[in-house]
């Protein structure tokens, strides 16, 4: 539909680099892929779960006031953090539940790092009668308590991953040994526009409806776009956004990438920016990574948990290639600066990985014609990052909060009996 790859490559980047245990489950996967996403009554069960599950369409905001405080071209946001669990994931992951569903498959794995995919996962089977289990690193579950509860409340089985470095990577490595035992009832449902083909086409062609709203809301209004400003973690939200608008080479497309605390190895998750990333072959593909001279797994920092993988869509990085998407490392206090900035004057509450979207759009609005428009994908809602916000913005009141919380539960040792 939309540069889609050439047996799972684009470029050299992508392909299936997968062990003999996992070619029966990805065949399988891509072949019902392929029949359903033109099956009509596949589409029109998907279409309805968008409108009355997620809540689709999303709006396509105009930032009048960030626009003349910006002073350059209209800035436009579309609020994807208004779908239904807060962000964009959900999009792919009822795509992905329903398919599984179609094909027969009665339970659904995933991994998850901060949380987010895992609860969008976890809520498409609520939804959808499937049983779930979210593998999740140990040290991720730890520190990702709020997603915890929310994935087991939807009835999820959270498996906290005790391998290597406990964290995302090992979730995927986990779920990808439990697929291979269990595809015959089991559908791996990855969370982003990662890994062996055909995950990076599916998981993008289920967030296309970002872009395709986008490009239907212009229509009807008249904006003639400039630009498009996209977060770039694994790649989903971006490739979704983009992806209608690839072969429109008027529309100049932007990715921000953790910038973290700076441009050395180690303080940031910037795979397309600086020199810190090398191409390699890992979880099953080939792209971009974050990896030392001896292939292994380098440390990444950045302020929004959803932006820190060491890898990134091969789509993406072989667009970053030819240029046709620029990237930019936005660091963790621009990020910052811009969830204040759309707070105080649009009232709108940014994730902080939106936020490094919105931070890199500050800066190119101001070249932008006035009579155009520069739109941000604003991929999630700030809600869930007021543990990372609140220690920054007010540190003195939130540590008093925490500590006349535990105070309370300690004091309610039987609060759990009241109800
Ligand atoms: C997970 C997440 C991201 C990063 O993932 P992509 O696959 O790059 O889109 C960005 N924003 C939010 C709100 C997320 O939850």
């Amino acid at each position: 539909m939309y540069e889609e790859s050439i047996d799972g490559f684009f470029g050299d980047y992508g392909g299936k680099y997968i062990p003999e245990i996992l070619h029966s489950a990805i065949d399988e996967l891509d072949s019902a892929f392929d029949f359903y996403i033109h099956d009509k009554d596949f589409l029109d069960e998907l279409n309805i779960l968008r409108r009355d599950y997620i809540g689709r369409e999303t709006p396509l905001m105009f930032a009048e006031r960030a626009t003349e405080l910006l002073g350059g071209g209209k800035i436009f946001i579309k609020l994807e953090g208004l779908a239904n669990t807060g962000a964009h994931k959900i999009n792919n992951a009822i795509g992905q539940v329903l398919l599984a569903k179609k094909m027969g498959k009665t339970r659904i794995i995933a991994e998850t790092g901060a949380g987010q995919h895992g609860v969008a996962t976890a809520a498409a089977c609520a939804k959808l009668g499937m049983q779930c289990v979210i593998y999740q690193g140990e040290v991720d579950v730890r520190r990702q308590q709020p997603n915890v509860a929310s994935m087991e409340l939807y009835g999820a089985k959270v498996v906290a991953v005790k391998t290597g470095s406990r964290t995302l990577k090992d979730a995927v490595n986990e779920a990808m040994r439990d697929w291979a035992t269990n595809f015959e009832t089991t559908h791996y449902c990855l969370g982003s526009a990662l890994g062996p083909a055909p995950f990076p086409d599916m998981v993008r062609t289920f967030q296309s409806i970002i872009g395709e709203e986008v490009k239907k809301q212009c229509a009807e209004r008249n904006i003639q776009i400039d630009s498009l400003v996209a977060c770039v973690g694994g790649g989903s939200n971006a490739s979704g956004f983009f992806a209608p608008f690839f072969k429109d080479e008027k529309i100049k497309l932007y990715g921000a990438e953790g910038g973290g605390t700076g441009p050395e190895i180690g303080n940031n998750a910037s795979r397309m920016v600086g020199t810190s990333a090398r191409d390699g072959i890992m979880q099953g593909f080939k792209s971009r990574f974050l990896v030392d001279d001896d292939g292994q797994a380098q440390k990444t920092s950045s302020i929004s948990a959803g932006l820190d993988y060491l890898g990134i869509s091969p789509q993406l990085a072989m667009l970053g290639k030819t240029g046709r998407i620029t990237f930019e490392a936005i660091r963790d206090n621009e990020a910052l600066e811009a969830v204040n900035f759309f707070a105080k004057n649009e009232g709108i509450l940014m994730a902080l990985e939106s936020s490094h979207a919105a931070a890199y759009a500050m800066k190119l609005a101001p070249k932008v014609p006035k009579d155009k428009a520069i739109i941000i994908n604003m991929s999630g809602r700030g809600d869930k990052d007021v543990f990372i916000t609140s220690p920054v913005f007010r540190p003195e009141e939130w540590k008093e909060f925490l500590k006349s919380e535990l105070k309370r539960l300690e004091e309610n040792k039987d609060v759990h009996e009241k109800y």
